[in-house]
């Protein structure tokens, strides 16, 4: 089989990692991928949003089965495009329709569909251009702090939470006159703030069955403690202590099921990933989000610990039958580490060297922003490299991890030195 993944950061490079280690993989192609991908894949030089440009490389390279990382190209219809071209009805494509990637596309859409179907997640209003003036009274009346969600796409950057009520006022203001995050901030979801521990859950839904793949925690902020800036993420693990067998029986019977339930009744025949972003408050699980597509970092845990054939699981999403295939998952833990560039995530430098890949051991080494140069492998990126140890116990994956992102060099690195340590405590 011939496998084309779309997308060029670390949880595509997870991905062909993977997946080049299944017996059904034939040739694989990521679009554009990185210096990492070019190892165990082809690259090509294509964007994941120029949908002709991918269906002539799926001609040309006769691709049998397409995976979509990302979730731009899936919310701009990339699967939609890909069914209306005659002569590719055969291909099997994991990733949601662009009405099912409104899940992650639109939060008013998310929230909606939360509350038609009885899944637990935070009160919330919706407000426009047209009903600013109710949102701000809206707004004198709610609780602090508050949460501000531009509804559209905004790179993960477009959820604010305001600690009093001033900020609250001009960041909805700012938001609905398109002077925050443009268009995607025209509808503004204001919701009430969740006190919790956050995980997320990842599904594989083909459209009728599903499967409940590892669950994952991620640190969004560049600084140890959770403080600083939010990222793409800084680092992941994998499983999570605090999401023992009772809460992720909870999580199946009012989240997974329900949200399945929901899609068959909306009409979407949803094949993919459905990403669930949870708050553990009291011991009940509220969603906050969900993403169309896996997670990244969370990808480069859960994929090393997933042990049944990749492409057959890909196959069987595509196809629609999740029901004749066991997931098996390793009990080992996973923890990732992110090594960024310097400054990130404000502005940072390109085309830095990266030395001492080769001294790894014992350790994946998932590129992120990375690509070869002039014989190098150079920075590319915020996010340079996800490093990925799996290990009998939290502690020893993450001194395995975290030696590794002090092992690697380049001009200005950056990394936490804290993944995993808060769950330790959970691990007694
Ligand atoms: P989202 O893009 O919806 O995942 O939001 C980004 C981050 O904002 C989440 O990972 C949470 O840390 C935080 N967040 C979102 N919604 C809430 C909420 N209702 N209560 C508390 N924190 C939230």
């Amino acid at each position: 089989m011939n496998i084309l993944i779309l997308g060029s950061g670390g949880r595509e490079h997870a991905f062909a990692w993977k997946l080049a280690q299944s017996p059904l993989s034939d040739k694989l192609f990521v679009a554009p991928g990185n210096a990492g991908t070019a190892q165990v894949a082809t690259n090509l030089s294509i964007s994941y949003n120029d949908f002709p440009a991918i269906a002539e490389a799926v001609r040309t390279n006769a691709i049998d089965l397409l995976i979509v990382g990302p979730e731009e190209p899936l919310v701009n219809g990339v699967v939609d495009y890909f069914r209306q071209q005659p002569d590719l009805v055969n291909l099997l494509i994991v990733g949601p329709d662009a009405h099912g990637a409104q899940l992650e596309g639109s939060k008013d859409f998310s929230k909606q569909f939360m509350l038609r179907y009885g899944i637990p997640t935070a009160s919330s209003q919706t407000f426009t251009a047209t009903t600013i003036e109710s949102g701000l009274a809206y707004l004198d009346g709610h609780t602090l702090p508050v949460v501000l969600k531009a509804d559209g796409l905004a790179a993960g950057k477009g959820v604010i939470i305001a600690e009093n009520i001033t900020d609250a006022k001009s960041t909805l203001t700012d938001m609905l006159d398109g002077q925050k995050f443009g268009a995607a901030g025209s509808k503004v979801v204001v919701e009430q703030f969740l006190r919790g521990i956050e995980l997320s859950v990842f599904v594989l839904s083909d459209g009728v069955n599903y499967k409940i793949l590892p669950e994952a925690k991620d640190y969004k902020r560049i600084g140890e403690g959770d403080t600083g800036l939010n990222t793409g993420g800084m680092g992941a693990v994998s499983p999570v202590v605090f999401a023992n067998e009772s809460f992720l029986r909870k999580v199946e019977e009012k989240v997974v099921k329900p949200t399945l339930t929901g899609l068959q009744k909306e009409g979407i025949v949803y094949k993919g990933f459905i990403f669930i972003g949870l708050m553990k408050v009291n011991g009940e699980p509220y969603v906050i989000e969900y993403n169309a597509r896996m997670g990244d970092p969370e990808t480069e845990v859960v994929l090393p610990r997933i042990q049944t054939d990749f492409a057959e699981l890909m196959v069987a999403t595509a196809e629609g039958t999740l029901d004749k295939i066991a997931v098996q998952v390793s009990p080992q833990t996973a923890v990732t580490t992110v090594v960024v560039s310097g400054g990130y995530p404000d502005d940072y430098e390109k085309g830095k060297i990266i030395s001492e890949l080769e001294r790894l051991e014992d350790v994946m080494a998932f590129h992120a922003g990375t690509m070869a140069h002039n014989g190098h492998v150079v920075t590319n990126g915020g996010r340079v490299l996800a490093l990925t140890a799996q290990a009998n116990s939290l502690e020893n994956a993450v001194r395995k991890s975290q030696e590794a992102a002090r092992t690697v060099q380049f001009d200005g690195k950056q990394y936490r030195r804290d993944i995993g340590l808060d769950l330790i405590r959970y691990a007694d």
